[in-house]
């Protein structure tokens, strides 16, 4: 029986447990839908990324990971809850993980630090196309986003309808960004934040 433990040695093992279970994809190798109205240059970098995740990410994720499950406990617990299913497309290359079913609309859940961080009015554009990507290769006709605050607990449940004209842009972003990555062409920036990592070497060049 272990009779004391320094907090050093607690740190260790808490910390050396929580980063294994963590839940942190590191071999991420697929386009994610969940961010698909992201930048397709940095889209593109992500794909060919391969610096291991901070301890720091890796706290977050598990974090919300257990919020996400305490959640879905409480919506299993008044019975309306089911699991949510992976969508794989272009042979694996995008993939999306959805979190769950309430009586067969489609479940997204959204866990905010602060209360003022649930949308008043209506969800993110980021949140709305992973929405509708999840919408349409998930093959479903509604969509309940679960907005949860970590500060009070508050909540608040959103619906999205599908949406064509957006699936058809998903559609035609997803296609462009698996050629690109067939290809390794990177894809032009359209947030004008990704640097242009072939750029910035021929500028070093030309100093
Ligand atoms: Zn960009």
């Amino acid at each position: 029986m272990i009779r004391s433990v320094s907090s050093h040695d607690l740190q260790a093992a808490f910390l050396d447990h929580s980063i294994k279970t963590s839940g942190y994809d590191d071999h991420r190798d697929y386009i994610g839908l969940s961010t698909i109205a992201e930048c397709p240059a940095e889209i593109y970098r992500r794909f060919f990324d391969s610096t291991p995740a901070s301890v720091r990410r890796r706290l977050k994720t598990k974090a919300s990971y257990e919020i996400e499950e305490d959640l879905k406990a409480r919506l299993k617990a008044i019975g309306i809850y089911s699991p949510g299913k992976e969508i794989s497309l272009f042979d694996g290359m995008v993939k999306g993980h959805t979190d769950g079913e309430l009586f067969g609309a489609l479940l997204e859940i959204k866990t905010v630090p602060l209360d003022d961080h649930i949308p008043q009015g209506k969800i993110p554009i980021r949140v709305y196309w992973q929405c509708q990507a999840y919408l349409k290769y998930g093959e479903y006709s509604l969509c309940h986003v679960l907005y949860y605050s970590r500060e009070d607990g508050l909540f608040r449940f959103f619906e999205v309808d599908p949406h064509a004209p957006t699936m058809n842009l998903i559609e035609g972003k997803l296609e462009r960004l698996v050629r690109a990555v067939r290809t390794r062409t990177r894809p032009a920036c359209e947030c004008g934040k990704c640097q242009d990592p072939e750029g910035a070497l021929q500028a070093d060049g030309h100093r």
